[in-house]
């Protein structure tokens, strides 16, 4: 096997589990001697040593500044049987939790470095898992990780792999990055329309063939629950509401009305589906397919007002540089929307960027409520649940951070 040498001491942070090798760490690269390249190929898996020569892990290689994404501390080969022990070991974590039940067959599997598999993202819809590879050392062993996937969840059949937009973009990578890897039932489209998955009771249609990232927002569960408990009686907006995760919870927790509003027709398709599927009767629902910021300056020139908002963007920063932007798109949504809150209302403000720090956020939201003379509270500070744990070794898998404002 590829044999990496870190340079001296730069061996600290893996001792201390912090998965990822900088480039700028490496001494020298000992290729196998079965390479016939100069350099490891990526994907491959490669043994890391100090500079003292100690075995460090394996990992996969990757071109970029982060070099290897360690899979495995302390042994030189991914030993027997690893994926499965691995996703045995997330299953048990999820259900010693009590999120796998009847009620709630929806469930983010393997979070990357959460569950010390970087690079790799599962989401489990009743019985199907949604695979998405971050890094190329995933996608080479994608059909491994399904078989795993079958063998160790007993909910889950099949298997879709959807890698289009997640590996490196420069990544010339072999096979398929879309489509099922495992598909016993010759699942279709067909399998699609009448697909129902249920999150804390509620049916949702999930479509991760067409949707966005695996086709669903499990991220949110905890906080939509939250929301479900101050709904009563009050006129709800659930803005960026993608399949109407937020929608459903406001219905159920006695919502007078629900505009749900998103800039994607197709999403809107979705919420109508699933709140006709919950709620048949519900006349107190309305969707809408507009762009944020239009749909706030109309309602508000149009003299509208709320009880309760939502606000759930998608990240306005992807990347460190962008993150000043990113502050000053939050800081004006969230001006625009405390502005329609009625006196006694509340807000619920998210990010989901991870460049942006819960601290900037917090501020951005602060000087959107100051700007537009409101007094504010915070009644809550929330984050990502617990099927998106966050390695304490890798605290950079903190992503969603959201406050809940009471709004004067
Ligand atoms: N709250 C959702 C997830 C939101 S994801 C849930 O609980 O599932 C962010 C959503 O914002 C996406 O559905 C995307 O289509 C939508 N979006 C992106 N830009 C927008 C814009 N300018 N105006 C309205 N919606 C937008």
């Amino acid at each position: 096997m590829t044999t990496i040498y870190l340079k001296p001491h730069k061996e600290e942070s893996l001792k201390r589990f912090h998965p990822w090798v900088f480039s700028g760490a490496i001494s020298k690269v000992v290729l196998d001697a079965k390479h016939q390249g100069d350099a490891p190929v990526e994907g491959e898996p490669v043994t890391v040593r100090s500079a003292a020569n100690e075995v460090l892990g394996v990992g996969h290689w990757q071109v970029g500044s982060i070099a290897v994404r360690i899979l495995a501390f302390g042994v030189e080969e991914l030993p027997e049987g690893f994926w499965s022990e691995r996703i045995r070991a997330a299953y048990q974590v999820r259900l010693s939790i009590g999120l796998i039940r009847p009620d709630n067959n929806t469930f983010r599997l393997i979070h990357g470095e959460g569950d010390f598999l970087p690079g790799l993202i599962v989401d489990v819809y009743a019985d199907t898992a949604v695979v998405q590879a971050h890094s190329v050392g995933m996608h080479v062993c994608r059909k491994e990780i399904a078989e795993a996937l079958v063998k160790e969840v007993p909910q889950v059949e099949n298997v879709y792999y959807k890698s289009d937009d997640t590996l490196p973009f420069k990544a010339p990578v072999e096979g398929e990055k879309v489509g099922y890897l495992i598909q016993p039932s010759a699942v279709s489209i067909q399998h699609l329309d009448e697909f129902w998955s249920t999150e804390n009771g509620l049916s949702f249609r999930i479509d991760w063939l067409r949707g966005q990232k695996t086709g669903f927002f499990v991220d949110q569960r905890e906080n939509r629950a939250l929301v479900e408990r101050y709904a009563a009686n009050k006129d709800v907006l659930n803005m960026f509401c993608y399949t109407g995760g937020f929608s459903l919870y406001a219905l159920r927790g006695g919502a007078k009305t629900v505009d749900s509003v998103d800039v994607s027709q197709k999403a809107i398709d979705l919420v109508n589906i699933n709140v006709a599927r919950n709620f048949p009767d519900a006349k107190n629902h309305q969707a809408v397919a507009a762009d944020a910021f239009e749909y706030l300056t109309a309602q508000k020139n149009a003299g509208k007002t709320y009880d309760l908002i939502i606000l759930d963007p998608p990240a306005f920063a992807k990347h460190r540089d962008a993150v000043k932007n990113a502050l000053r798109g939050y800081q004006r949504i969230n001006a625009k929307a405390i502005e329609m809150i009625r006196p006694g209302g509340i807000l619920f403000t998210f990010s989901c960027s991870q460049a942006v720090d819960k601290e900037a956020f917090r501020l951005a939201v602060f000087s959107a409520a100051a700007s537009v003379g409101r007094k504010v509270r915070i009644l809550h500070q929330l984050h990502q649940p617990q099927d998106h744990p966050i390695n304490i070794y890798h605290p950079e898998g903190e992503y969603l951070k959201g406050l809940v404002l009471y709004i004067e």
